[in-house]
């Protein structure tokens, strides 16, 4: 069975809810490190033979064209991160459809037309934003993998698989990300600390059991979680850890997990067709 590997293509200072140094004035000023980023990521998934779908920040995309070309040609599917990293609960229904389209018209100079699929920075689509897949629908988005089932960014309610959402626009489908039951709560296992901390085996044993359960997955890694050399900087301490904890022997232990599993890009594993041009 087919799973999904995910990549946010974002600066190692997209971080959501910093002020101050990380604030949006100072993005320009800041050491660029995600073109360098993922191309390593672009390197590991051409060694081991894997396509995968990145959601690019439109930010990035407008500073990065080529490399986004690069993402396309290499055979991965492009999507949205949003343009300006916000989160879409702190956004109006108009603010937010004017980010998406922005993110659009970035993928689009960067020679990338056709893009059907949308994650909200930090999981931000959930009960604080009920007008947003609708947002997305309208906007002719097939799919979105912004609702995680967690607590605190997201509902441990929700379906931890792909699943039909619909909005008086039409039909959305959701992508969750891997989450697992420890500690009588919903772990993040296939994004972030949650997968940074695992031992691969764990993980490979965890899609497995989905995928005998004829439910594929969604990992999610970012280009900064395997820089050989992050900028460090001091975040209050919730993000520290959320940000660095285990950094250290990732791109290996994410090379072991991507070899064991199968993967391909989301909107070919939720079986859509070829947008019409
Ligand atoms: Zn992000």
């Amino acid at each position: 069975m087919r799973n999904c590997l995910t990549v946010d293509v974002e600066e190692w200072f997209h971080v959501c809810g910093i002020s101050g140094p990380f604030a949006f004035e100072h993005w320009d000023t800041l050491p660029s490190r995600v073109v360098e980023t993922t191309r390593d990521l672009l390197d590991l998934f051409d060694a081991c033979g894997t396509r995968a779908t990145f959601f690019v920040l439109g930010w990035v995309a407008a500073r990065h064209p080529t490399l986004v070309r690069d993402i396309a040609r290499a055979g991965h599917e492009i999507a949205s991160h949003g343009h300006l990293h916000r989160r879409v609960y702190e956004l109006t229904p108009e603010s937010f459809g004017a980010d998406l389209a922005e993110s659009r018209a970035a993928l689009a100079a960067a020679g990338v037309a056709d893009v059907r699929g949308f994650r909200a920075p930090e999981w931000s689509i959930n009960g604080r934003a009920p007008w947003a897949l609708d947002v997305l629908a309208r906007a002719r988005f097939a799919f979105d993998s912004s609702m995680a089932p967690m607590r605190i960014v997201g509902d441990p309610a929700y379906p931890q698989r792909p699943h039909v959402r619909a909005t008086a626009h039409g039909e959305v489908i959701e992508f969750p990300p891997l989450v697992d039951r420890r500690f009588g709560q919903n772990m993040p296992l296939g994004v972030g600390w949650g997968l940074r901390m695992s031992d691969p085996a764990r993980v490979l044993a965890a899609i497995a059991e989905r995928n005998r359960r004829g439910i594929p997955i969604a990992l999610v890694v970012h280009p900064w979680e395997i820089d050989r050399d992050p900028p460090r900087v001091t975040l209050p301490l919730a993000r520290q850890f959320a940000h660095y904890f285990r950094l250290g022997g990732f791109q290996t232990r994410l090379e072991q997990i991507i070899r064991g599993a199968t993967f391909a890009p989301m909107g070919e594993v939720l079986g859509l067709s070829a947008v019409d041009a």
